[in-house]
């Protein structure tokens, strides 16, 4: 099982990731839409495939905050809703979840 320490370092090998994409994706908004009628078309439509793709990026890095939070206080591994132990298996796929497999299936 990995330690704290290991999913410290993983969480914020992600978050640099995320923060990263989200930077691009900003910039690509900003980007000036085109004069072509049929192009700004094309442009709105990646614009709206981007933000979708951005908030997903956003919801994700506030979850990782909020780990990295959690490791800060010595309450990581443990469940916000019910105080149970979260197991090593599922925090490897989920590094940042708050909640046991119980609560998550159960909000
Ligand atoms: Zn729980």
């Amino acid at each position: 099982m990995a330690t704290v320490e290991e999913r410290k370092a993983e969480l914020e090998a992600r978050l640099g990731e995320l923060t990263h994409r989200v930077d691009a994706i900003e910039d690509a908004l900003e980007r000036p839409v085109s004069e072509e009628p049929e192009e700004q078309a094309i442009e709105m439509e990646d614009d709206e495939v981007r933000g979708d793709l951005g908030e997903a990026a956003v919801r994700e890095i506030r979850m990782i905050d909020a780990a990295l939070d959690r490791i800060a206080n010595g309450s990581y591994g443990v469940c916000s809703n019910c105080g149970a132990t979260i197991s090593g298996q599922r925090l490897d796929t989920l590094p940042a979840t708050p909640f046991c497999s119980e609560c998550a299936a159960g909000i």
